[in-house]
């Protein structure tokens, strides 16, 4: 058995003594300890993403999401009177990939790229290490935060992709119409098992049936506010893009992927990656109670398609051999098209009261 097997059993056997001196744990607790342990974690000791990873997100794929993101940002700092000081903030940021894009497009407005300190917010290390590598050609002041609490005053322009799918969701599971929590426990022989223990959702639904699984994001909610309330307060916007449903509904969304293929679980905490859908709505609520306005959510296609995502694969690929440009459409088709990235992920905007900015006021 090589060392690194070795250390996920030993990580396996660690949760099964919690289980047996605690007793069942439920679904945010599971995904906390995988993704977050900090000497097993998921998220903390690798470098889950890209081709040679597990999973390959928008930013990974094509550097127009990332150009595209950046001129959103630039022209939401230009509405508000380009203020001179600026954080350009992003949640979860993984290779660094979507931020250096941001950058590259900066350079071309000089009085943003004077503005900005770059703010990143992360708890892996490897991540944040390729992180530094991604950033080093930028000369712009930069900064790694374990949470949104340490980041200075001033107006906050922040992007999180695919940061709130990873935060811990409790699943609720209705019971003859009242509310039971899938808890994970273990069997006779040993293993780990779902089950259902006593527990019911902060905001329940109407209409659930017997059977009906409906989720909950309880770490979503101070991240929320704390960034709604900055920039209700001192000015700028954030631009939340993730896979997940507009309108709050039932189900397990709860999904754990290795090396591009879905995967149990339950099995090998902390070598997989575990998700859930987001739901826009509960973020968007959230934004409003902080006193932001919420803008969305909108389809990821839509929102690229409208912000000029052909346009842009056409002027990369001008004068380029026939390859270059067919890879250029694959791009497209990737993020935008319905049965690709297009129509799962989405985007919320959150924005001072008041301001709908493009694409959201033609809505
Ligand atoms: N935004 C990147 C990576 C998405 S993967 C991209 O689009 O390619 C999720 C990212 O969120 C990783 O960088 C992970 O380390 C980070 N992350 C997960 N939970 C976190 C938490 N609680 N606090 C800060 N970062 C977290």
């Amino acid at each position: 058995m090589d060392a690194m097997a070795e250390t996920q059993d030993a990580f396996a056997d660690t949760l099964k003594k919690i289980i047996r001196t605690n007793g069942p744990m439920n679904i945010a607790a599971w995904m906390a300890h995988c993704l977050a342990d900090p000497r097993h974690g998921y998220y903390r000791t690798g470098e889950p993403l890209g081709a040679a990873g597990d999973f390959v997100t928008a930013p990974e794929v094509s550097q127009m999401f990332g150009e595209i993101v950046g001129a959103w940002l630039i022209d939401l700092w230009q509405r508000q009177g380009s203020p001179k000081r600026l954080n350009l903030v992003e949640l979860g940021p993984g290779r660094g990939t979507l931020m250096a894009d941001i950058l590259r497009v900066a350079k071309l407005d000089p009085g943003f790229s004077a503005a900005l300190n770059v703010h990143m917010v992360e708890t892996g290390t490897a991540l944040k290490k390729a992180q530094e590598a991604a950033l080093a050609p930028f000369s712009c002041a930069k900064e790694w935060h374990d949470s949104l609490a340490s980041l200075p005053d001033g107006p906050l322009y922040l992007v999180a992709n695919e940061f709130f799918d990873a935060l811990p969701v409790r699943q609720f599971v209705c019971q003859d119409g009242s509310w039971a929590e899938r808890m994970i426990g273990l069997d006779a022989e040993g293993k780990f098992t779902f089950g259902l223990g006593p527990g019911r959702p902060q905001k329940a639904p109407e209409g659930a049936a017997h059977g009906d699984v409906f989720e909950e994001r309880p770490a979503a909610l101070p991240v929320m506010d704390a960034l709604s309330a900055r920039i209700a307060k001192e000015g700028g916007g954030a631009l939340l893009i993730d896979y997940g449903h507009a309108e709050p509904g039932f189900g397990d969304t709860l999904q754990a992927v290795s090396r591009h293929e879905f995967a149990d679980p339950l099995k090998n905490p902390g070598e997989v990656d575990l998700t859930a859908h987001v739901d826009f709505a509960a973020l968007a609520d959230a934004a409003v109670s902080a006193g932001a306005q919420a803008c969305g959510p909108m389809c990821q296609g839509e929102f690229l398609l409208r912000l000029g995502l052909t346009e842009r694969a056409g002027r990369l690929g001008f004068g380029r051999g026939e390859e270059e440009q067919e890879a250029l459409r694959a791009d497209v088709i990737r993020l935008a098209a319905p049965e690709e990235m297009g129509t799962l992920f989405k985007v919320l905007a959150v924005t001072p009261p008041g301001l709908v900015p493009p694409p959201f006021e033609e809505t």
